[in-house]
């Protein structure tokens, strides 16, 4: 048996053993070809077959409507905060940012850059320890669209529904919690989504994006950054990152042998639930970060009552095997990432570490 640690990493994470040994079976010969994917050219009829079983298992999986397209790109989910932008919003017209934490901060800042960019809502009044209240937005009529972060990676908080935006649509950065619940795809007009937390390796980004709005495009893009580039060459305009491709179609195919998405919510409930219960009966010894309403099913943020017994547990965590569990550094405390492929078995040994932990400093 390999050891494996318990892997509470924010990104690039755990991913799932099963996983990992497929890839390391077929690593050196993939079904027959006598060579690694890595080595094959991405014109070949066997890689097209992976990376249409990927853009199938994504559409199976999250039910994608026949009028979107499925691309996976390069440049991680950061190059989309500028590329949302760009090909979305249109001179004379405004981009909404809700403005929900660290990551949201970031896109906003790069909407900036591109075009007229408004925060319609924020979540700096609770100094973002919860989602901002969405449920009377008012946006103007030239809205481009509104954009979202549906789970906030560094606070730890994320977003329990989203808001109907009617004609207008609905952007979201699901970096952290794409394919961790049943999703409404219609609801939105774009999501997108960096790999290397729920889906795979770094190097392969998700975009789901209805057909109309990409075809829409300002003139004037560089062809690299226009969505309709590569949703029309079916993400093959350029050579792909073939192997984060693979990847990503092993980590969904894992999903769908999960029984789905609406298991693997449940699966996610009950790993969360355990973390999220010794906090809450430490009287007070452990203390969630994010607010009832918004806690999140991915990144689960507390604090003890010093620095000095936070730095310990990093310390003791680490000797006993954790891994990942220091917050990040823009906010301290602690951080348990526990992505769809981060086990149950992982966070119960965690939560039995906090306890003991807590009885023998508390
Ligand atoms: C990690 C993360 C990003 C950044 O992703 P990159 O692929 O590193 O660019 C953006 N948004 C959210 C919500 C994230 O968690």
């Amino acid at each position: 048996m390999t050891k494996r640690a318990y892997n509470f990493n924010a990104g690039p994470a755990a991913l799932p053993l099963e996983v990992l040994q497929q890839a390391q079976e077929q690593f050196v010969d993939y079904m027959g070809a006598g060579m690694s994917i890595m080595e094959m050219s991405h014109r070949s009829k066997v890689f097209e077959g992976v990376n249409d079983e990927a853009d199938a298992l994504l559409r199976e999986l999250l039910q994608i409507p026949d009028d979107y397209s499925v691309m996976l790109l390069q440049g991680g989910a950061s190059t989309q905060f500028a590329m949302v932008p760009m090909n979305l919003l249109a001179s004379g017209q405004t981009a909404a940012y809700v403005n929900s934490g660290s990551w949201a901060k970031k896109a906003i800042k790069e909407a900036k850059l591109i075009g007229e960019t408004r925060v319609v809502a924020s979540a700096e009044e609770s100094r973002f320890t919860a989602m901002p209240d969405l449920s009377a937005l008012e946006l103007s009529e030239n809205t481009a669209y509104l954009h979202v972060t549906s789970n906030e990676t560094i606070e730890g908080t994320q977003l329990a529904a989203f808001p109907n935006t009617g004609a207008i649509p609905l952007v979201a950065d699901m970096s952290s919690d794409i394919m961790s619940r049943p999703l409404d795809v219609k609801q939105f007009g774009l999501i997108y989504a960096g790999a290397q937390k729920n889906l795979g390796p770094s190097g392969a980004t998700v975009v789901i994006a209805r057909n109309d709005l990409i075809a829409a495009s300002p003139a004037g893009i560089p062809t690299m950054l226009r969505y309709d580039t590569h949703a029309k060459s079916k993400s093959l305009y350029n050579t792909p990152p073939s192997f984060a491709v693979y990847m990503v179609g092993l980590v969904l195919k894992w999903i769908k042998g999960k029984g789905g998405l609406a298991a693997v919510e449940q699966l996610n409930r009950d790993k969360t639930g355990l973390i999220y219960g010794a906090i809450d009966g430490s009287s007070g010894f452990y203390r969630g970060v994010a607010e009832a309403g918004s806690r999140s099913l991915m990144n689960v943020t507390f604090r003890l009552p010093s620095e000095e017994l936070e730095k310990l547990f990093v310390k003791q965590s680490e000797e006993q095997g954790f891994v990942g569990l220091k917050g990040h550094r823009d906010v301290g405390g602690l951080r348990a990432s526990t992505y769809n492929a981060v086990p149950l078995e992982s966070c119960r040994a965690l939560a039995e570490f906090m306890k003991e932990f807590q009885r023998i400093n508390g």
